[in-house]
């Protein structure tokens, strides 16, 4: 059976999955979405998603038609359905279907899409040797215009950072905001690591630097905690970036991966750093559990 795509309650196959070219979804990037993994049969942190979902829909003032739990069963269904064991959701909420204006109330009903399928972000042997990753010259978007926190369907401005990425040869961008200090990844949260005599110090950006608040990011955090390292919110700047000992970036699709050179600085030793791949460790172990993850 071709792979089974949920929208708006009825299954459609994947070739015949289509949607209305007055949706302002396309039209505008009008609407929301989520990306979801699926470890071992068990969909990971799907509460927390579901829940920052909700939060965009509301900051867009976009009502979902489902409730939270509606809007669970829904999205077990689509991947038990696809039978995937291992894979990827993507959940979309858009506007709806509307008029060529760009007034929102056209758009009586929103429309809502699961797909699950599989994934794979970077190439695997990065995930060995670590990424090599530039600061893009694309600033991201005032954090004042529109929140990063939305996770919106326009991601336009973090498409232009990865063009950066893919013209200048190397794996990811990262993106600093107006004033000039480092936000996040064109898809993944950011962290820096420097080794001091006390230990070592793991900075992420604030949440104001214009960020998405990660799910991957947040799960992080908590393993740094767990092993007695607390992770500091605060400013990086591009000199942070040029000199720290470690780097990784985290997200749903990249999981954990070390950045090992930035701006043609090598970072450390050119390799995936010790609290790097322990951290990965700790997630990887955490994913591979067989207890509930949310
Ligand atoms: N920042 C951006 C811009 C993203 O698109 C993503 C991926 N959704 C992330 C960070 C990482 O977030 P998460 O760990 O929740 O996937």
């Amino acid at each position: 059976m071709s792979q089974q795509i949920w929208i708006d309650g009825k299954y459609v196959s994947k070739e015949n999955a289509t949607v209305n070219v007055y949706d302002h979804g396309l039209l505008y990037g009008d609407g929301i979405f989520e990306g979801i993994r699926i470890y071992n049969n068990r969909i990971f942190k799907l509460q927390t998603h579901l829940q920052r979902l909700y939060k965009s829909a509301q900051a867009i003032r976009l009502q979902i038609p489902y409730t939270i739990e509606e809007f669970t069963k829904y999205t077990e269904e689509t991947v038990a359905k696809n039978n995937l064991q291992n894979g990827y959701i993507r959940i979309l909420v858009t506007r709806g279907v509307g008029d060529l204006s760009l007034n929102p109330f056209a758009c009586p009903k929103p429309g809502v899409i699961i797909i699950a399928a599989e994934v794979a972000l970077y190439p695997q042997e990065a995930y060995q040797t670590g990424l090599e990753v530039i600061t893009s010259s694309v600033i991201r978007n005032h954090p004042a215009a529109l929140s990063p926190k939305v996770k919106s369907l326009n991601y336009l401005n973090n498409i232009l950072a990865k063009m950066d990425a893919i013209d200048a040869g190397v794996g990811e961008a990262i993106m600093l905001n107006h004033q000039g200090l480092v936000a996040e990844a064109t898809g993944d949260n950011i962290f820096a690591i420097t080794h001091t005599p006390d230990g070592p110090v793991i900075i992420s950006p604030p949440p104001h630097a214009g960020t998405l608040e990660g799910v991957t990011m947040t799960v992080v955090i908590q393993l740094a905690k767990s092993i007695g390292i607390n992770v500091l919110r605060q400013d990086i700047t591009r000199h942070d970036l040029h000199t720290c000992d470690e780097m990784f970036l985290t997200g749903t699709a990249a999981e954990v991966i070390a950045a090992v050179k930035v701006d043609g600085r090598v970072i450390g030793n050119g390799k995936p750093g010790k609290i790097t791949n322990q951290l990965n460790q700790l997630f990887r172990d955490l994913v591979a559990k067989d207890a509930p993850v949310d």
